[in-house]
């Protein structure tokens, strides 16, 4: 068993189909999606439909949950808050309903899947530092638990200083961002587990950003959100 693990995908739908091209190159049993599919980018419909249709399992994000009632997103930066309010009047009502019904966490028997943290969804906390780290490992209970929110691909042991996958440790994996990648890197961020190796590998590959600069241009959304693709920040 081969799964794929995607995260903020941000209406994105060039770094997504590239992401899943990825995936079905090299094989994978299932997908699993972290959550933010909208947001950000332009094309909010696109992806939530590619997700609806290939994804097992999906769980709720920040800006899934603000586009469904943008009164979520007081909180969020004035692009941010443009882009989702556009997209909230742009997303068909099946999907608005998808977004809806998504939960805050999903689990399997090997791991656990939330956006931002285990400890409190809700809360949508950045899981930045070491500090931060440590208490999560209280708020589930299987060998692995994936996040994303931060958009910073990273792993984390049990103890604190373990960075490499091993079995019989308990890991928390952030597989980055697939539609908007933050950490100076501009080439999209997801993941690969095989649970008979159990073997993680953070995968990243360079997709079509002009295309997806074009289309946050051509909705009139702020410029800054399509000239950061360029940079990964
Ligand atoms: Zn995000």
């Amino acid at each position: 068993m081969r799964f794929a693990v995607i995260s903020d995908i941000h209406s994105n739908i060039q770094a997504l189909t590239r992401a899943l091209a990825t995936i079905d190159e090299r094989g994978a049993d299932k997908i699993y999606c972290l959550g933010d599919i909208v947001g950000y980018g332009g094309n909010p419909n696109e992806c939530v439909d590619l997700i609806r249709a290939r994804a097992a399992l999906c769980v709720l994000g920040n800006h899934d949950m603000a586009a469904v009632d943008p009164e979520h997103a007081d909180y969020f930066s004035r692009p941010g808050r443009i882009a989702i309010e556009w997209t909230h009047s742009v997303l068909t009502q099946q999907n608005i309903e998808f977004l809806a019904s998504l939960p805050f966490v999903a689990s399997t028997e090997v791991c656990t899947l939330v956006h931002a943290s285990p400890l409190d969804p809700p809360l949508w906390q950045y899981v930045l530092s070491l500090q931060v780290a440590k208490p999560q490992f209280q708020a589930f209970s299987t060998p692995i638990c994936f996040i994303g929110h931060t958009h910073v691909p990273g792993i984390c042991g049990e103890d604190l200083k373990t960075f490499v996958l091993k079995k019989g440790k308990r890991f928390l994996i952030n597989v980055g961002s697939v539609g908007q990648p933050r950490d100076g890197n501009p080439q999209l961020s997801f993941g690969f587990f095989d649970v008979e190796a159990w073997k993680y590998e953070n995968i990243r590959v360079t997709y079509d950003i002009d295309k997806a600069a074009q289309a946050i241009r051509i909705q009139g959304l702020p410029s800054t959100l399509a000239t950061r693709l360029y940079q990964g920040v």
